[in-house]
């Protein structure tokens, strides 16, 4: 006990005036013990021991030891107050040091040194508006309203209240008030609390600012960061040049306040001189400017930039990580995103809850269950699971990955799930056949959640449309404007019109179409052509097949699909000069793959790809697979093939679709009953679908075809999308 020692002799030498600065440079304190002891000497030998023993006590992190000796003392001295006001800001007992200071008021003892500036502090950390005036009334008359420092905090207090709302601390009000005339000061400066009302709290702010003596950077910073995080984005730009005219130098706060505005109006020309300014007077290294701008390229599309950002900071901080796989993520790439995400675990970087719900829309992208379940895995083991936003995340990973069911089983453990987790087990129930869940999960949203936005309406409609649910879809489309005031965005437009489509409601749905509030795009057409393909209108097509080509003259999808039409129909002249069309305009048909993951490995097929390894085996079990179904009644339906080739030939192009090669190396290569996970980046096509639904049924699996629109479960000859796709 060498610490122990050195401390006894240092106190047995130490008489009364000796043990304030000892006191002062108490690092040789370090135990609640060492602390209790002097605390005794003190009582007995200290006049006035109270300020002292309460920031020995809140330096070691003592709260409860500090706030008794506050409370023991008898007629705390003004330092006493300052001591106890200080500490009790600087160590979050926001509450505490408000009632210090009413105490201080009530016994009308003067003012110490600096301690307006921590009660500022507490009352924007209490929110409250009403408190926040009556200091401030109370600042005026004692004169304070000049101070540098004072003010500075004043400003600070009215920025984070700007979001705050009246929680009912007026009782503390009523006592500051009592201590001294304050509504009266207040209106004399023109700061009664109704005024405070009518300029809104950024007004006040502003107020404060102009009437200060003096300003340094703090007092701008706190200026342009309200006035940035209220919206009024030219303003906050504009303060800054006033800032330089002023002859002060915006530091790294100031950029840090001012990046994010560039990232919300994704302008990265005004971004990209804010970083020029940020590199000249060498911020750029700084981790708050760093993950700043990190999130403005990221938000502008130039991933690339962020990252170059990222791996210049010398030591980048969770947030700067945090941001990094996020902004990779946003911008589509997962695996660079995963890859980070590995780097921060090894760098020891503890993920927080935004890590998460940063990275798992990589898992439900990439559709890899068993990241995902990993994922899983640290959210629980870092006590993350009843966090809502990562609760929300997971049941969205889960649902795109197939899994509907621990997607249910997470959202169940959820204990007030918000509209984000509503929606998203909304969406998973859509994309994965069980309308009537997904409709009942909406009618359960509205009752005990309250307000559906116009994300669920997208869900619930798509719920609709992939059921053929055409009354209800109409009743929900129109009940999101009289109802709820939403107004229908192309996403709900295209919903209904996919689904009138399918309903085989043709006409109706090119009227409906045609009529929509907002310009239609290809997009919205192509699900129309889809359906006139399945319905066999081949003169509908034509008509739809122009108006798309007219908004995109290289619309691939489009044009393989009035071609199929075409050939179709048996009209083999058209579909040929259809393809010699996208043949001088340049197009190249995107190559249908699909993937499938077998013992953590990704395995990718083309369309009649033969370079994997087991190319044979799966061919040879593909051509068993066919017997056998053939048997059972199956019909190849050819109809999509494009050439006009014998029917032998025909039958044979099917067999080479990459989804079809997936779900037969998915056979061959794992033990009976397990369930099949396949993922197609276009659509799957009717004789696969066909073909897949004989394929459950003979092997006796569960097959999961996750294809552009939805996810298709194939069990005993059925698929649950009930042919709707
Ligand atoms: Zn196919
Ligand atoms: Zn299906």
């Amino acid at each position: 006990m060498q610490t122990h020692g050195t401390f006894s002799a240092a106190i047995a030498t130490s008489l009364t005036p000796l043990l304030d600065p000892f006191l002062r440079h108490s690092s040789s304190i370090q135990t609640r013990s060492q602390a209790q002891q002097l605390h005794a000497l003190l009582l007995k030998s200290h006049p006035r021991p109270f300020p002292l023993v309460f920031s020995l006590y809140s330096a070691l992190g003592l709260v409860r030891d500090a706030r008794l000796a506050f409370t023991a003392a008898p007629t705390p001295s003004p330092p006493c107050y300052a001591a106890v006001i200080r500490c009790s800001a600087a160590r979050g007992l926001f509450d505490h040091s408000v009632s210090a200071f009413v105490r201080m008021r009530s016994f009308s003892s003067p003012l110490a040194d600096a301690v307006l500036p921590s009660v500022l502090k507490s009352c924007a950390a209490l929110r409250d508006p009403h408190l926040g005036t009556a200091v401030h009334g109370f600042l005026i008359r004692s004169g304070w309203g000049a101070d540098l420092f004072t003010a500075n905090a004043l400003m600070n207090m009215y920025c984070k209240l700007c979001h705050a709302k009246d929680d009912g601390r007026r009782n503390l009000l009523a006592e500051v008030s009592s201590g001294g005339a304050v509504g009266g000061d207040l209106r004399k400066s023109g700061f009664s609390h109704a005024s405070q009302i009518r300029l809104g709290p950024l007004g006040s702010v502003r107020k404060v600012f102009d009437e200060m003596p003096q300003r340094d950077v703090v007092s701008w910073n706190t200026l342009i960061a309200g006035t940035a995080e209220n919206g009024m984005h030219v303003e906050a730009l504009e303060m800054i040049k006033k800032m330089g005219v002023a002859g002060l130098k915006p530091d790294s706060f100031t950029l840090s306040s001012v990046l994010p505005i560039f990232a919300e109006y994704v302008d990265g020309y005004k971004g990209m001189e804010i970083h020029g300014f940020a590199i000249r007077h060498a911020f750029d290294t700084d981790v708050f400017i760093g993950s700043s701008l990190i999130d403005m390229y990221a938000n502008c599309t130039n991933v690339d930039y962020s990252r170059r950002v990222f791996d210049l900071l010398p030591n980048p901080d969770p947030i700067s990580w945090n941001s990094i796989i996020a902004g990779l993520v946003q911008n589509g790439m997962f695996d660079e995103g995963l890859k980070l995400f590995r780097e921060m675990l090894l760098c020891r970087i503890k993920p927080m809850p935004v890590t998460f719900s940063g990275i798992m829309p990589a898992c439900a992208h990439l559709t890899t269950l068993r990241l995902g379940m990993q994922l899983h895995g640290y959210v629980v083991r870092g006590g993350f699971a009843g966090n809502v936003f990562v609760a929300s995340s997971l049941v969205d990973m889960y649902a795109k990955c197939g899994n509907v069911h621990i997607a249910r089983r997470v959202f169940d453990g959820v204990p007030s799930p918000d509209s984000v987790s509503w929606t998203a087990m909304i969406m998973g129930y859509a994309l994965h056949g069980p309308a009537q869940e997904a409709l009942s999960l909406f009618q359960r949203m509205e009752t005990e959640n309250g307000k559906p936005n116009h994300v669920a309406f997208v869900a619930v409609l798509t719920a609709c449309s992939h059921a053929g649910l055409v009354d209800e879809a109409w009743d929900y489309f129109h009940r999101m404007s009289n109802d709820y005031g939403i107004i229908p965005r192309l996403e709900h437009y295209a919903a209904v019109a996919d689904l009138l489509g399918r309903a085989g409601k043709l006409e109706e749905a090119y009227d409906f179409i045609s009529t929509m509030h907002i310009k239609p795009t290809a997009g919205v057409w192509s699900a129309l052509l889809g359906a006139c393909r399945v319905h066999k209108n081949a003169k509908l097509a034509e008509k739809v097949a122009a108006k798309i080509f007219d908004i995109e003259p290289k619309n691939m999808g489009s044009h393989v699909l009035m071609s199929n039409i075409y050939s179709a129909a048996g009209r083999w002249n058209e579909a040929a000069k259809l393809r010699m069309t996208m043949k001088d305009k340049g197009m190249k048909k995107q190559p249908a793959c699909s993937w499938i993951e077998i013992k953590n490995e990704l395995h990718a097929f083309v369309a009649h790809d033969t370079s994997h390894p087991c190319y044979n085996k799966i061919i040879n079990a593909l051509k068993v697979l066919l017997e056998q179904m053939e048997r059972e009644g199956y019909v190849p339906n050819t109809e999509d093939v494009l050439h006009d080739i014998e029917e032998e030939q025909k039958r044979n192009m099917l067999c080479g679709h990459s989804e079809r090669l997936a779900i037969a190396f998915g056979i061959i290569s794992t033990p009976p009953g397990t369930t099949i996970r396949v993922t197609k980046n276009l659509r799957v096509c009717v004789d696969c679908h066909t073909a897949t639904k004989f394929i459950s049924k003979i092997v006796g699996r569960e097959i999961v075809v996750r294809d552009l629109n939805r996810f298709h479960h194939f069990k005993d000859g059925e698929c649950s999308c009930g042919d709707y796709w």
